[in-house]
């Protein structure tokens, strides 16, 4: 028996294809060679085996993340906000992207590395910022920020990929370009090159539905390997098609956000503060990393706020969670009424402080507009039901 299907359709339904699929790159009765089968446990997803319910907000800037420079008498204040579901993806790249365009600007100016510097936010973009300017011989730099832990930076799930964001073409080109630099930066991290972020990154085989999903293409040739067809089998009956990126990366948040402030704190000063406006600072050079505080700080109508629900796994087998995969579901309505774009994902993520068998994060939803007052509780039970369902289970 065999089916045919479509890749979106597919996931509503479980699917099980021929046992034939099983020869690893035999060739088929059309004479094309047949997709690598590879074998994963599905983790555990009863009730017993979910940990936290996280509600976190994506910053995302409508058109494309705020990467620029703007003069303000004899201030310049360097944007580097908006950046959606992507933020750890781009943050490396765009800080050195933004740094660069500041320090142009202040060689047409009058400033030096040796003036005061101030990073407003200290998610990963304002880190990143601060490390980036560190990196360059910036000597007095301060990181103010209102909030530094469990930030949406902290939260998120850690994939590499720049999805879901919202970029004009020709923003694109340079988003593209920021992602291959970020993309060289976490690769050395995994290969263990530098030592202060030990444990930050790990190469792991990370599967889409198709290639164009995954927004990896443009790093393929130049950084990464093209992409195989494989087919994934549950040992239930269940096997999905997909994509594998096999140098894909796994970024884990919470490591890496210690990791970063560990690396600074001997070499910047932070001050925990709430800024209303630019002018309640003296520095001349000023790096506008505040996510989705953004909005207000610059009055950006073009600023808003994307919710995700995330549940942390607990008590697994690590080794069987050693990959990634995204798949999207398509659209609905939330309870709120919202308009909800569905998806699965599941990382390897794991929590600072937790068991060592306590890894593994599904995802997510996309939620434009929704916010802490809007949380969509249902969504969490929804999500587990996809993954099930994904898995066959
Ligand atoms: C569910 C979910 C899953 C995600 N998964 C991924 C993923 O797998 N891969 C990926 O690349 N990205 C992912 N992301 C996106 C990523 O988390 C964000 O893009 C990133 O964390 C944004 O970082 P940030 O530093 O801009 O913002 P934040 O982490 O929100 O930090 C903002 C900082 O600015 C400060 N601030 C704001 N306003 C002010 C003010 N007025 N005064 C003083 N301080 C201020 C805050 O206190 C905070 O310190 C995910 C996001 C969500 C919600």
């Amino acid at each position: 028996m065999k089916k045919t299907f479509t890749r979106r359709g597919f996931l509503q339904t479980s699917a099980v294809l021929p046992a034939t699929f099983g020869l690893p790159g035999s060739i088929g009765e059309a004479g094309a060679a047949t997709p690598e089968v590879r074998t994963i446990v599905p983790p555990r997803l009863e009730g017993a085996y979910l940990g936290e319910r996280i509600l976190c907000h994506r910053p995302m800037r409508r058109g494309s993340p705020n990467l620029s420079i703007r003069q303000d008498g004899s201030r310049t204040i360097a944007h580097n906000y908006g950046h959606g579901g992507s933020g750890w993806t781009l943050a490396p790249g765009s800080a050195n992207y933004v740094v660069g365009l500041a320090e142009e600007a202040l060689q047409s100016g009058e400033g030096s590395r040796s003036e005061p510097v101030v990073v407003l936010g200290a998610g990963v973009i304002g880190l990143f910022t601060a490390f980036e300017l560190v990196q360059r011989g910036f000597s007095d730099v301060t990181v103010i920020a209102d909030r530094f832990e469990s930030l949406t930076s902290h939260n998120a799930g850690g994939l590499l990929a720049p999805v879901s964001m919202d970029n004009e073409p020709e923003m694109q080109v340079i988003i593209d370009r920021i992602g291959v630099d970020a993309y060289r930066f976490y690769a050395r991290v995994a290969r263990g090159e530098l030592a202060e972020f030990k444990g930050g990154a790990v190469i792991v085989p990370t599967y889409f539905e198709d290639r164009s999903e995954s927004g990896l293409e443009p790093y393929v040739g130049v950084v990464m390997q093209p992409a195989k067809d494989v087919v994934l089998d549950f040992g239930n009956g269940t096997q999905r098609p997909m994509v594998a990126y096999d140098d894909g990366i796994f970024i884990d948040t919470a490591v890496m956000m210690q990791a970063l402030t560990d690396v600074l704190q001997n070499r910047i000063r932070f001050e925990k503060k709430k800024i209303g406006s630019f002018d309640e600072l003296s520095a001349n050079l000023i790096f506008d990393c505040t996510g989705l505080g953004a909005g207000a700080l610059n009055n950006d109508p073009d600023m808003v706020s994307v919710q995700g629900h995330l549940i942390m796994l607990k008590d697994q087998m690590p080794q069987d969670l050693q990959y990634m995969i995204l798949v999207y579901f398509g659209e609905d309505k939330t309870d709120a009424g919202q308009k909800v774009k569905r998806s699965f994902y599941q990382f390897p993520k794991h929590m600072p402080n937790t068991g060592v068998n306590d890894i593994g994060v599904v995802g997510g939803t996309f939620i434009e507009g929704a916010t802490i007052n809007t949380p969509n509780v249902k969504e969490f039970d929804i999500l587990i039901a996809g993954a099930k369902r994904f898995y066959g289970l």
